[in-house]
Formats: C-alpha cells, structure tokens, sequence
C-alpha cells in the first residue's frame, strides 16, 4: 500500500470501449502524469454489434466469442493509454452484458443489469479500498443514454463508494475510505453542437451523422463543472479507439459506432462533481480533478478519506433513492 503512488485515480464503465470514448486523454494524460489510473469495467461487452464484416462471427447471435476478443482489445487500448491497472468487476465474465434497454437479454440470469446492486457493489469496494483514490469517474444516473449497463454501473459505482467508507461495512474486504470526489462524465452542449458543425462541413465517409441527443452526457454548459485538457493525448485517445475494432470506425477528428452515424471525437473531456468540494473559484471551471484533495501515500489515516465518510455516505443514500 505505500507503494501507491500520490494521485489515485478510478473509473467505472459498463463495457471495453466506454473508457477510450469518455475518458481517453484523461486517462492518458494522468497516466503520463504519474498518477495511478485504475479502470473497473463491469461486463466484456458480449451482446455489442460487431463492425467489421470478417469478424460477424464473433456476435452474441453466432459464436457468442466477442466477450473474449473484446477483453484482448480492451489490453490493446490501455497499452494505447499507458495505463497498466484494468480489471473487471468481480473477474473477466462475472457480470454478463445486458444488451439495449428492453431486449430478453437483459433477464439473462448473471446480466449486469439483472444483478442487484448490493450483490455487485462488494467487488468495487474491495478495488475502493485497496487502490484509495482520490478521484472516481463514471456515469450520471441516467448511464449517459439509457443503456441498462451504464445506468447499473452507474448505481454500482455511486453504491460502493459509500459502502467503502463504512467502517461498519465487511472488514475483511479492507479499511474504510471516502473517496474525496465523485464526478459523472459530460459533454457540455455548445461544445456538441460545435463538433458536429465540424463534423457537417468535413469530408468524412460515415454514411450518416449521429443525432446531437444521442450522444451521451449532453447537458447545458453551466452543468459541467470540470473540464480536462487532453489534446496533447488526442494521438493515444484515437488510437485506443482504434484497437476497439469491433466497435468503433475512426476517421481522423470523428468517429461512429456500429450504427455507422458520425460523432465528434473530443480531446477536451468535461466532466461534472457530483461529490466533493470543487478545487476551482467560485463560478470557474476545475482544470484538475484533483484540485483541492489530498495527495499523498494512503495510510488509512483520518486525513485521508477525503470529504468525509458520513457527509458522503448519507448524500449517497439520499441520491440514490431519488434515482430509482
Ligand atoms: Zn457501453
């Protein structure tokens, strides 16, 4: 634990691929920073479409293989990002993907979604705990677009990080820590609707252009509260894109997913806290997510669980219950 080093910071996503698109040159940046960046993702992304024809037969409807060739992807990204720490929740094929909101899939015994929180919160907590970070990223309430999973690793995240402060919550799975803060990935709207003017006056081959609102985590600019520069990471973020194949199509500044719709590719990543204090003046957006927290070597000590474990945990409670 001593070998921590100073900046811890984790992020919670539904499936391989979600980290490179959000948090890309975050993560990059970070990482190349000297921080600690650890990764959780919740299922291997079995029940995505597959772009490349050669690879069809990996689909959920055929072989059934993409959970396994999705997870050598996800490797050949992070070694993109130079970030050594990712893992999945509970073990590689713990938590199923559960598909789009509404199929069959989603009933599928050992789903993510199907999961109840409390059954899949444990397994972060154990990485909260260990790892002690400073900073958690992941979802808003609404999973950024609906999809059952980012909505379920949304709950998960928000849950465990209240559950690691406990001191009365499972002892054998560490000692208590209160994650300084929380914050929900975001596109602010004027820089969405930028992007895709871009998008419409380039020469690029996507048959169509994605929908302003189909991009995930598109709110009025005033509820972004951090905004984090990456465009010196814009070459590793395109390139961690490009090692998820199956599900992504990179064409310089943009990119499409297996609906073959254009989106912008962003290097600036925003962001909005959810918990915590903000670093930045009053008015000011953050350029730092750890801004005004606790750097250091983790000893379990007081002055290390950030914000706070009851004022956390009982604004958690309250979040989560309006959630629902
Ligand atoms: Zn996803």
């Amino acid at each position: 634990m001593t070998d921590l080093p100073a900046r811890r910071l984790l992020l919670v996503h539904a499936h391989p691929d979600d980290e490179s698109i959000n948090n890309g040159a975050t993560m990059a940046r970070y990482a190349a920073e000297g921080a600690l960046v650890t990764l959780v993702t919740c299922t291997l992304g079995e029940e995505g479409e597959v772009i490349p024809p050669g690879l069809a037969h990996l689909a959920a409807d055929e072989d059934d293989t993409l959970g396994a060739h999705r997870t050598g992807e996800l490797a050949a990204a992070m070694k993109e990002l130079g970030v050594s720490d990712h893992r999945f929740l509970g073990g590689a094929g713990r938590f199923r993907d559960s598909g789009m909101m509404g199929v069959p899939q989603n009933r599928r015994p050992g789903a993510f979604w199907n999961t109840p929180v409390d059954e899949a919160a444990p397994y972060l907590v154990e990485v909260i705990r260990s790892v002690r970070p400073q900073v958690l990223i992941t979802y808003d309430p609404q999973g950024g677009y609906g999809h059952p999973d980012h909505i379920q690793a949304h709950r998960v995240a928000m849950r465990a990080a209240e559950l690691a402060a406990d001191p009365a919550f499972r002892s054998d799975l560490g000692e208590p820590y209160g994650i300084a803060k929380i914050y929900w990935n975001r596109v602010p709207r004027s820089v969405a609707e930028e992007g895709f003017a871009r998008l419409r006056a380039a020469n690029v081959e996507f048959p169509g252009v994605a929908d302003i609102d189909d991009i995930p985590g598109v709110v009025g600019d005033a509820e972004v509260t951090a905004e984090i520069d990456g465009s010196g990471y814009a070459a590793q973020k395109a390139a961690a894109m490009r090692a998820h194949a199956t599900q992504i199509a990179v064409d310089g500044p943009f990119f499409a997913l297996s609906n073959d719709l254009g989106q912008p590719l962003f290097t600036t990543e925003y962001y909005q806290l959810a918990r915590g204090t903000s670093g930045a003046p009053a008015g000011e957006r953050e350029r730092d997510l750890f801004a005004g927290t606790v750097t250091g070597v983790a000893t379990g000590g007081p002055g290390t669980t950030g914000a706070g474990a009851a004022t956390d945990g009982t604004d958690a409670t309250t979040t989560q219950e309006t959630e629902r």
